[in-house]
């Protein structure tokens, strides 16, 4: 079954509560007016029945008594009461009452009891009990209360009709039955058009949404108000497409620039075989170009290399290793390991630690880092300078710093050092077998084991690479030999 819509459900909900309103308001109007009005009823009557009390109480023998209430009430115009001796003979009867044959004589005793009326001075009169009684075709209200005569016991009854009671109740009840529905339809139909001038913006929302393809993610969904809850999602909205469009972009320029990256060795390697082909060549000659392509393609796997590993860690990918990593000797090793190269380019390269210390992480990730910057530090430092790797302890965290007394890096280009495919400019080093991903590789391990990495550099003067990397809590130091790299 197809589920209402948002639109559909704020007005069913709008116009559910207005009915439970609309229904309890009606009900109460409906109880309060019918108590007041019967309240009212029985004050006259308790008036009424007080008025003939008082005559019945005056009077001095019977027949004094009906001449008395004759005179004060049989042509008056509210009062409908009968009186009734001990037989249940009637006494004296509202002229009235006998016009429309009506009687309360067999009145029965049910109904709510209530104190002696207001006024009456009959010494002898019991409580009157008050009922509601169908006489004839219509309804009445008929008090009733013992008083004692001049002659013996009586029963006076004074009643009330009901009838235009009843009539202003059924007119109320019939008001509300009348005005409840056609409110409750105006309800639905204002709330339907109000439910959906609210979501306007939604739906605008979600047709700019469909618009926005990978070609147009330019485009941005329209904010009226910012700071209402619609306004607060559409900034949402439009801050996660900004981030889509940059991360797109950024693909885009990764992916352009490793295609360029490699149509250059894969150029001069077809170049090379061709010229090769075109004439018969000396064994020397063959030779010579067989290495270059060797060359190319060591250049080529490299980059696939590091190609692979950007894409790995950035799809979370890269195998996780968490052992724990001796720092000490890490370091060690990879410096010793670089010796070498320093000594071929008559580069002093030297190791300072502060003391050995355990960290959480994949020690050929870490080895990869630091080869890098050395290999970066040697390749940018001319020869009789100086390269050094000095390793301390701070707080929760192990610093690192590959510093070299090298060319030094333009303070224009700091800021997108760690860019990919960034090249200051391959002329500066001897040797041109860079893709510019270096320093990007670095980067992206120290990111991924949660550490910082960040450059000084002078031109001239040489560059200071430092890194932090978070040492797992409760580290302690540790001897030598322990722990896998
Ligand atoms: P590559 O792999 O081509 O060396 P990197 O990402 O490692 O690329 O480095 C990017 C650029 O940063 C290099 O082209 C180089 O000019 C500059 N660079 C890196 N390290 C140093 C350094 N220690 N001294 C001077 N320049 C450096």
């Amino acid at each position: 079954m197809k589920r209402p819509t948002i639109r559909w459900k704020l007005t069913l909900w709008y116009a559910g509560v207005l009915a439970v309103v609309l229904t309890l308001f009606s009900g109460v109007v409906y109880f309060t007016m019918r108590h007041q009005l019967l309240g009212r009823i029985d004050q006259g009557l308790d008036e009424e029945l007080a008025d003939v009390l008082s005559e019945v109480d005056r009077a001095g023998d019977s027949a004094g008594m009906l001449k008395w209430l004759h005179r004060r009430f049989a042509h008056h115009e509210g009062f409908d009461f009968e009186i009734t001796d001990a037989h249940g003979r009637r006494v004296f009867v509202n002229p009235r009452l006998v016009e429309r044959g009506l009687s309360f004589a067999p009145a029965s005793t049910a109904g709510s009891t209530r104190s002696s009326p207001a006024g009456s001075t009959s010494q002898d009169a019991e409580a009157p009990r008050l009922e509601t009684r169908n006489v004839g075709s219509a309804g009445w209200r008929i008090v009733t209360v013992e008083a004692r005569g001049p002659d013996g016991p009586l029963t006076v009854r004074v009643a009330r009709s009901l009838a235009s009671f009843e009539h202003e109740m059924r007119e109320l009840l019939l008001t509300f039955l009348l005005v409840a529905p056609l409110t409750l339809l105006a309800a639905v139909g204002g709330g339907y058009v109000l439910a959906d001038r609210a979501l306007r913006p939604v739906q605008e929302m979600s047709r700019t949404a469909r618009r926005i393809t990978a070609d147009r993610l330019h485009e941005r969904i329209a904010v009226d108000n910012p700071h209402d809850e619609l306004g607060t999602l559409a900034v949402t909205l439009n801050e996660m497409i900004e981030r889509l469009e940059r991360s797109f972009t950024e693909m885009q320029r990764f992916t352009a620039d490793a295609a360029h990256e490699l149509r250059t060795p894969l150029a001069v390697i077809r170049n090379e075989a061709e010229v090769a082909l075109r004439s018969a060549r000396s064994p020397e000659e063959y030779c010579r170009v067989l290495e270059n392509l060797l060359e190319e393609t060591d250049r080529l796997s490299t980059m696939a290399d590091q190609l692979l590993f950007l894409c790995r860690q950035d799809a979370g990918l890269q195998p996780k290793a968490n052992g724990s990593v001796p720092m000490a000797e890490l370091l060690a090793d990879v410096v010793s390991n670089m010796q070498l190269v320093a000594q071929d380019k008559r580069v002093v390269l030297s190791l300072q630690e502060d003391e050995p210390c355990l960290l959480t992480g994949d020690g050929r990730q870490l080895r990869r880092l630091f080869y890098n910057l050395l290999d970066n530090a040697i390749k940018y430092t001319s020869a009789g300078g100086r390269v050094s790797v000095t390793s301390r302890r701070e707080a929760d965290s192990l610093i690192v710093v590959v510093a070299d007394t090298g060319i030094g890096i333009p303070v224009e280009h700091l800021p997108r050092i760690f860019d990919r495919f960034y090249r200051i400019d391959p002329a500066r080093s001897d040797e041109l077998d860079g893709a510019g991903l270096g320093l990007s590789i670095c980067c992206s391990i120290v990111r991924g084991m949660g550490g910082k990495i960040s450059v000084e550099s002078a031109v001239g003067r040489g560059t200071k690479f430092t890194v932090r990397l978070e040492l797992p809590e409760a580290s302690e130091t540790q001897p030598h030999g322990a722990g896998t790299v």
